[in-house]
């Protein structure tokens, strides 16, 4: 069976300062998967390069595959990248809708590609489309709002439009880059909750960077921890220990002075 993901000796520099040191890691589990770590560990560089969105440093022998498909090698777009792009649901931690427009030409913007002209075009979605956009709008517990402007939303509402639009753009896998962390309690249990049933139910992985170790533990079967660009832990959440959290979170001792 195809790993969800494969990524081979990965390292991505920023003006000398490298974010993610060659790692390597598999994904074979088709559950929820958290990346943790502290903060600049580079967990939303590596969603950025699994979803091919960035491409890391120059180097013979770097490789990221999702879902079995080549996005990238050695720094490079592999030819099927942008089929990789349209197959990978994003959600942020700032929802990233476009807050003038309704909840259900949000969700209809799913149906297009990501290079698609979405401006000109959200006045000529067909029928069955609208009726798409309305059974994810459902599904999300959103339908109601369809015809409100996202702005009127709360966070956890749109949220919840967010992964209505990765469910529209039939998304294979969907990452989710601090889903949460802009959420009060009973929003981000609530989208948590809704990420495991979607993940449980229309069987789509889901691969979200976490700050709260909790909801990563109560919801998450996979682990992934960077720690200063490198794969701290990877394995059964199950599995973690909390010597090793708190390792985790623990600044490294430098040799510096
Ligand atoms: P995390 O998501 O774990 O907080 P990031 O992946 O955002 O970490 O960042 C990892 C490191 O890379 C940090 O030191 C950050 O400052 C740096 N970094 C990330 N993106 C850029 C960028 N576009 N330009 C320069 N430095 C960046
Ligand atoms: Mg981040």
């Amino acid at each position: 069976m195809n790993k969800i993901i494969e990524v081979r000796s990965l390292s991505k520099t920023f003006d000398n300062k490298k974010a993610l040191k060659e790692i390597s890691l598999e994904i074979a589990h088709s559950g929820i998967t958290a990346l943790l770590g502290p903060s600049g560990s580079g967990k939303s560089t590596l969603l950025r390069h699994l979803s091919g969105l960035v491409f890391s440093d120059h180097r013979e022998g770097t490789e990221v595959r999702v879902m079995g498909e080549l996005v990238q090698s050695h720094g490079k777009a592999a030819p099927q990248v942008r089929r990789c792009r349209a197959r990978a649901g994003y959600i942020f931690q700032q929802f990233n809708l476009v807050n003038r427009l309704s909840v259900l030409t949000n969700v209809l913007i799913g149906a297009l590609s990501s290079t698609a002209k979405w401006r000109t075009l959200t006045g000529c979605f067909t029928q069955e489309q609208r009726q798409q956009a309305m059974a994810a709008l459902e599904r999300v517990g959103m339908a109601a709002f369809a015809d409100q402007r996202v702005s009127t939303l709360s966070g956890g509402q749109q949220q919840r439009v967010a992964i209505a639009r990765s469910l529209m753009q039939q998304a294979s896998i969907i990452f989710a880059d601090e889903p949460i962390a802009s959420l009060d309690p009973e929003s981000a249990r609530t989208v948590m909750e809704l990420l495991k049933d979607i993940n449980e139910r229309e069987g789509i992985p889901v691969v979200v960077t976490l700050h709260q170790v909790d909801y990563a533990l109560k919801y998450c079967q996979q682990l992934v921890a960077l720690r200063e660009g490198e794969v701290f832990y990877q394995g059964a959440a199950a599995d973690i220990t909390e010597q090793a959290l708190t390792a985790l979170y623990t600044k490294a001792p430098t040799s510096d002075p």
